[in-house]
């Protein structure tokens, strides 16, 4: 099978996948796909946009840079979804669309700069801790720092406050997880009502994170392969 026949079936069962979840969920709303290439290489990201996507993930910033580059001809929008470094932030701004893993207040000036200097403004989404409280910390804020993030992001001028992001843990039922990401979502659109977006779910949960009123998820592994384990 070619590279691109074995990227569009890949597709095809994720959307499927998709479609069903919003089914058995009553859901007659889109639901986004972002397509995580991290590991994989320019090429799979230019077939990837000749079979429709638009939307990329990417978790680390020097891949993400490159690949970004290379990629500067083709219309997509570069979500960063990994560890962000305060120093980084600004660079960041420069090729993404959308940052989805803000996790403390010292990387707003950063990204709101990098914003500022592209000339334009940037989405973000709010990455908030789904491990129970207590647990070796993971990337994300914990839900109750989330209303002073979520306001430090709207007061900052180039940057935009979309929504909400998360990673479910490791060892627990992914739609408990969920679950409680989707009273944290109560709580910010009370304050910020348009902030609506609510990006969770991946290879081996996105059928949890549709139920749970995910309006993206963001799929690597079921689309391109499985990636090296560590790298
Ligand atoms: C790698 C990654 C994904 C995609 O994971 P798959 O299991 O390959 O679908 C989604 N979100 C984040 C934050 C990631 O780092």
């Amino acid at each position: 099978m070619s590279r691109r026949a074995e990227i569009a079936a890949g597709l095809a069962a994720v959307k499927e996948r998709i479609d069903a979840a919003r089914a058995a969920a009553g859901r007659d709303d889109a639901v986004g796909l972002v397509v995580v290439t991290k590991f994989f290489p320019a090429s799979d990201v230019r077939l990837l946009v000749d079979l429709g996507v638009r939307e990329v993930g990417e978790n680390r910033h020097q891949e993400a840079e490159a690949k970004a580059a290379e990629c500067a001809d083709l219309d997509l929008v570069w979500h960063y979804i990994g560890a962000l470094q305060s120093n980084k932030a600004a660079a960041v701004a420069r090729y993404a669309g959308v940052v989805e893993s803000l996790d403390r207040p010292k990387l707003v000036r950063g990204l709101d700069r990098g914003a500022a200097e592209r000339g334009s403004p940037l989405d973000v989404l709010v990455q908030v801790s789904l491990d129970p409280p207590g647990a070796e910390h993971r990337a994300g804020a914990a839900p109750d720092d989330v209303p002073a993030l979520a306001a430090a992001v709207e007061a900052a001028e180039h940057l935009r406050l979309r929504g909400l992001m998360a990673v479910a843990p490791l060892g627990e039922d992914p739609a408990a997880a969920f679950d409680r990401l989707a009273r944290v979502r109560e709580r910010l659109l009370a304050d910020h009502p348009h902030a609506d977006r609510l990006s969770a779910g991946m290879s081996g949960d996105l059928e949890q994170a549709v139920a749970a009123g995910a309006t993206h998820v963001r799929v690597g592994s079921a689309i391109l392969g499985s990636r090296p384990a560590v790298r």
